[in-house]
């Protein structure tokens, strides 16, 4: 059966602090990784997706094979790295919101490379989903995201990008010259605005999306937190209203607006329809600890849109 979208990046074992705890913090174990997020929350919502990536030969790279099972994410293509290690990384919940510790260098993840890359697995989907963080682990990791995205264009897969920021991995410049140079080969690029400032130099949203157009991105959908997104095309742009909630834990909730937005999209629908979606589902993520757990399924999205007003599917 065709794949709507397939995910390529890192998936990470998730140790999130329990906040409801005083004295000596309590971390729950759970899954993570900004692109395996994104396969989960598109199969939340109906499309059928798959995921690319290595796993470690240890028992949390065993956890998240059994966590595809699970989510229905197909991880038949998914490989097994005989001597690194699966990645991991720990959230802490402070006055701040909350702080993340990578422990990822050398994951089996940051080692695959483009000669690895199943291109025929790729060439049957709709859409392939990549983000600068897959690029950001390793200069190894960064040329197979290049070559499958430049596999996915020759096939007339289409491409989404999330820029992914994260300056634990890469410093700025390197990340912006990265970032800019995948720009141009993307259809659908989802950066938030807190990404796009740092990348962009820019602050305005507007300015922001037209920037990322004149860059070559023929669709921008601009995460702007509460205030939901900016999706703007050279043709139109709308600014889609988020549905403001009382946040408990933001973990992935960019993530969960990218699956989202591509599941909608992968049915053919508008992109502004996609965000009109995907901001509701982004907002019932925040609603609970962790990046996997709290992703809503397609019939909560449904009736939080059906309160408010605006469902359309
Ligand atoms: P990221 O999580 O990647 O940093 P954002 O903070 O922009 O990106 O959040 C992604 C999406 O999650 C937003 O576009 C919006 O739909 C939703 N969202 C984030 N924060 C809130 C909030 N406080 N209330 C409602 N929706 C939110």
């Amino acid at each position: 059966m065709a794949l709507d979208i397939i995910g390529l990046g890192e998936p990470l074992i998730e140790f999130n602090q329990d906040p409801s705890r005083t004295g000596e913090p309590i971390y729950r174990l759970g899954h993570g990784g900004d692109t395996s997020n994104v396969t989960i929350a598109a199969t939340r919502q109906g499309a059928r997706t798959g995921y690319i990536t290595a796993l470690g030969a240890d028992s949390f790279g065993d956890s998240f094979i059994t966590l595809w099972q699970r989510e229905e994410v197909d991880a038949s293509r998914v490989l097994r790295d005989p001597v690194a290690h699966t990645g991991i990384y720990f959230v802490s919940h402070g006055p701040k919101g909350h702080v993340f510790t990578y422990m990822r260098a050398g994951s089996a993840a940051s080692r695959l490379k483009p000669e690895s890359l199943p291109l025929d697995y790729i060439s049957g989907a709709k859409f392939l989903h990549v983000s600068g963080i897959s690029q950001a682990i390793s200069a190894v990791a960064s040329d197979t995201v290049f070559a499958a995205v430049r596999h996915a264009r020759t096939k007339g897969v289409k491409v989404s990008y999330d820029t992914n920021l994260r300056l634990k991995l890469w410093p700025l410049d390197r990340a912006r010259a990265i970032t800019h140079a995948t720009v141009p080969l993307c259809d659908v690029l989802l950066p938030s605005l807190e990404d796009a400032e740092a990348l962009t130099g820019l602050t305005d949203a507007d300015a922001i999306a037209d920037f990322y157009l004149k860059l070559g991105a023929p669709l921008v959908a601009l995460k702007l937190g509460p205030e939901g997104a900016l999706v703007a095309t050279a043709a139109e742009r709308r600014r889609i209203a988020g549905h403001p909630v009382k946040v408990v834990d933001a973990t992935g909730a960019g993530d969960t607006f990218d699956g989202s937005f591509l599941a909608v999209l992968a049915t053919g629908r508008d992109p502004f329809e996609a965000a009109r979606y995907a901001n509701a589902a982004a907002a019932l993520s925040t609603q609970g600890y962790g990046a996997v757990t709290p992703i809503p399924r397609r019939e909560q999205v449904l009736a939080l849109l059906n309160t408010s007003g605006s469902a359309r599917s």
